[in-house]
């Protein structure tokens, strides 16, 4: 074991290249599993890091949307996944981006996700021992008590590698939601995350799903993904009038822009529910009409990555409905490991919902 080595992909600052860089893979601490990453797609987060509108402690491993294959289980792991199949050598696997203590109260909570100390796959500095941490790299050393899933063989490796972030993600908005039967949903941001929030809300049974974007392209893709409706916020010159005749009871933001949640807002009838997933990053504080959000008995609920349910829930939905929606086009491009730095700068010009990092062929 300790005579292994594998590569990874070194991010150091906004405007400097990725390095690759060659290192020993240390033997396994206790209750470790050692994973070989088959493909990470490059989440928005990512692409924030990169652009520096996000800070990391670097030198760091970018990438958290991975999907791999067992290589060595230490012998203090339970051996078993958290649906209890028994885990082994070889089983592909996804695995939540966060890991903590068991003990820790927020994870009784329901909110694992905001433990103290709370390890994240991805986000973490390289140090001497805790080097194989991230996507971009041959292998990930999970650490003790992370939550790992089993995967279907026959899931496609650039769509298991979307379950640990965006996937799990919108599970946790759908949760925050309630039931979605008969409803009528509105989703501002037709990113990946918007894309997924309209075929959940699809199979969950919603009316009406109405999808709002600045980019016309995007807007043609929801379509596909379960959206009824498309409307351009740039060009549709009565959206407020249209969306007041739909009736909306459910909004997702998944954009993260201000005009976009106040829209949305406004957009809900009596009793609605908001759910904001997208502002993951600074923006100007939005003006919301009190009066309005009281006499309407309007919800807004906040969500930041997920709960260990949501993850299975991501799981579930993506092995049984991965066919019946374009999964399979939301990877518009791969590259090689090596290539990481083309592949971010492709992301970064293109806007595509993601691109993939073929590892370990
Ligand atoms: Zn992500």
């Amino acid at each position: 074991m300790q005579f292994m080595k594998g590569n990874i992909m070194v991010f150091e600052e906004t405007g400097k290249r990725l390095t690759s860089e060659e290192r020993e893979i240390p033997a396994l601490r206790s209750g470790e599993v050692l994973i070989k990453n088959l493909y990470t797609t490059i989440c928005g987060s990512d692409l924030h890091t990169f652009a520096g509108l996000r800070k990391e402690k670097t030198p760091t491993v970018l990438g958290h949307e991975i999907v791999g294959r067992i290589v060595a289980i230490d012998k203090n792991h339970p051996g078993i996944d958290m649906a209890g199949n028994t885990l082994a050598i070889g089983d592909l696997v996804t695995w939540a981006i966060f890991c903590s203590a068991p003990q820790e109260n927020w994870l009784s909570k329901g909110m694992p996700q905001k433990s103290e100390d709370l390890f994240k796959y991805g986000h973490a500095q390289i140090t001497t021992e805790d080097v194989f941490h991230g996507g971009l790299s041959e292998y990930c050393m999970l650490k003790e008590h992370t939550c790992i899933l089993k995967v279907p063989d026959d899931l496609p490796l650039p769509i298991a590698a979307t379950i640990n972030c965006a996937l799990a993600t919108v599970a946790g908005a759908i949760r925050l939601a309630g039931p979605l039967e008969g409803k009528n949903i509105l989703i501002t941001g037709l990113g990946l995350l918007g894309n997924i929030a309209a075929a959940m809300s699809k199979v969950a049974g919603a009316k009406e799903i109405i999808a709002v974007d600045v980019i016309t392209d995007r807007l043609e893709g929801s379509r596909a993904f379960g959206a009824g409706f498309a409307y351009s916020s740039l060009e549709e010159a009565n959206l407020r009038e249209i969306l007041a005749n739909h009736k909306i009871d459910i909004v997702f933001d998944m954009s993260g822009s201000p005009d976009a949640i106040e829209l949305g807002i406004e957009s809900l009838g009596i009793g609605g529910i908001a759910v904001w997933a997208g502002a993951v990053f600074k923006t100007r504080k939005i003006g919301i009409d009190a009066e309005q959000v009281i006499r309407k008995l309007i919800t807004i609920k906040g969500l930041h990555n997920y709960n260990f349910g949501d993850l299975q829930y991501a799981l579930n939905f993506i092995a049984e409905q991965h066919q019946h929606f374009p999964f399979s086009t939301v990877v518009s491009k791969e590259f090689p490991l090596e290539e990481a730095q083309e592949a971010f700068e492709y992301a970064m010009q293109h806007r595509p919902l993601r691109v993939g990092i073929k590892l370990n062929p």
